[in-house]
């Protein structure tokens, strides 16, 4: 079967009742959100879906090429291998490699993908591979670090990078961009408000130094959202399209786009004095009910989520996970809840987000959507 026939039947299976675990993903859920990020933007800014990491856990081809289908003008990977795998699914729209590493640029260059280059080391690396493999324009995106201090060059290395430039007809800057540190964090607005007017500063500075003017961009989601005066010609967004915003006020507006979902296994009845799990990590001080259930750390709910921090929802009742969290199963406590073997269970979906999850872990609905592994089977919803 080729890649688009193998996509239109997993698009048409009926959803399934869980009888197993599910990873069931909302591609409506998703329109709506690609939708309502767009109504925010002017209407020539280009819309850049951020899909590294499998979509945010999802699925990367399917999640692409749904996009595409919408008219999403360009995608974004962290790695090499990420988009050949979209290459090779049919993705036709350009895909830019936010963190490619030198020994993938003949692949990256086979595979039609666009580096960002962010050091003195890497575009001269890259510089060299374009040459040698006779390209023309090749495009590349050239990263500024204007304060996460995470990859980048910095203002003063325009003049370095514009020499470089000017000696090679083998690469064309597609874009400058820049990344925000805490776009989601209104506390931060001062120190927001200064990037964006070094990486002004800075652009102005490259187009005057290669005399043309490449894309600007800089906004992710929550830049989007809070900082309109810098959408540029283009945004980048994951975490917006798979249905969370950073903020409750946000995140009403958008619409979490994957359920986790399994069924109950096994029911125990634990009397006092009883454990449940590894190193007996839970100890029973009265009779409870406990239900076994087919997912666990190596499914993507880390050990973090075990003794009572996480919980699950059977029936519309939470059950907090006790225990320890096993590499394939959690135990939850289920003794106020009427329910039996093979009953659904859910982990997270609209009503019981992922964020909310994420959050009695200390951690953030990033963390817990893309750690959902590959073994969990993804179904679609239309
Ligand atoms: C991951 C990433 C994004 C997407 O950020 P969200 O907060 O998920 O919208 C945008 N830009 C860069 C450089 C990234 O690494």
């Amino acid at each position: 079967m080729t890649p688009k026939k193998l996509f239109q039947k997993q698009m048409t299976t009926p959803m399934p009742k869980a009888q197993e675990t599910l990873l069931e993903i909302d591609l409506k859920a998703l329109k709506h959100n690609f939708e309502h990020l767009k109504s925010k933007l002017q209407q020539n800014t280009k819309f850049l879906a951020v899909v590294k990491a499998f979509a945010y856990g999802s699925d990367a081809n399917n999640v692409a090429h749904y996009l595409q289908d919408l008219n999403a003008d360009y995608f974004a990977v962290a790695y090499v291998n990420e988009g050949i795998a979209l290459r090779k699914s049919g993705i036709t729209k350009p895909i830019l490699v936010l963190h490619p590493q030198a020994i993938n640029f003949k692949i990256l260059i086979k595979n039609s993908l666009e580096p960002s280059l962010y050091n003195a080391k890497i575009l001269n690396e890259f510089i060299t591979i374009a040459s040698a493999e006779k390209q023309n324009n090749y495009p590349i995106h050239i990263k500024f670090n204007t304060g996460l201090n995470r990859l980048g060059f910095l203002e003063n290395d325009v003049d370095y990078i514009s020499s470089k430039l000017r000696a090679t007809k083998a690469v064309k800057v597609a874009s400058i961009f820049s990344h925000l540190a805490a776009s989601e964090d209104l506390n931060e607005n001062e120190f927001t408000l200064n990037q964006i007017a070094s990486f002004k500063s800075i652009s102005k500075n490259v187009i005057k130094a290669i005399d043309y003017k490449p894309m600007l961009h800089m906004c992710n989601t929550s830049g989007i959202l809070n900082y309109p005066e810098a959408h540029f010609d283009m945004v980048r967004s994951g975490i917006g399209l798979y249905g969370f915003g950073n903020s409750e006020k946000e995140n009403k507006n958008l619409k979490p786009i994957a359920t986790l979902k399994t069924i109950i296994s096994q029911i125990h009845t634990i009397e006092k004095n009883e454990s449940v799990g590894y190193n007996r990590a839970f100890k029973s001080n009265g009779v409870l009910k406990t239900a076994t259930l087919p997912v666990g750390h190596a499914d993507g709910i880390g050990r973090q989520y075990g003794n009572g921090n996480g919980f699950v929802t059977i029936h519309g009742k939470l059950a907090p996970i006790i225990g320890n969290v096993c590499m394939d199963m959690i135990m939850v406590n289920i003794t106020n809840i009427d329910c039996n073997e093979g009953d659904e269970v859910i982990i997270f979906n609209q009503t019981n987000t992922a964020e909310n999850l994420a959050h009695k872990a200390n951690t953030i609905s990033y963390e817990l959507i893309t750690a959902i592994s590959q073994r969990v089977k993804r179904v679609y919803k239309k």
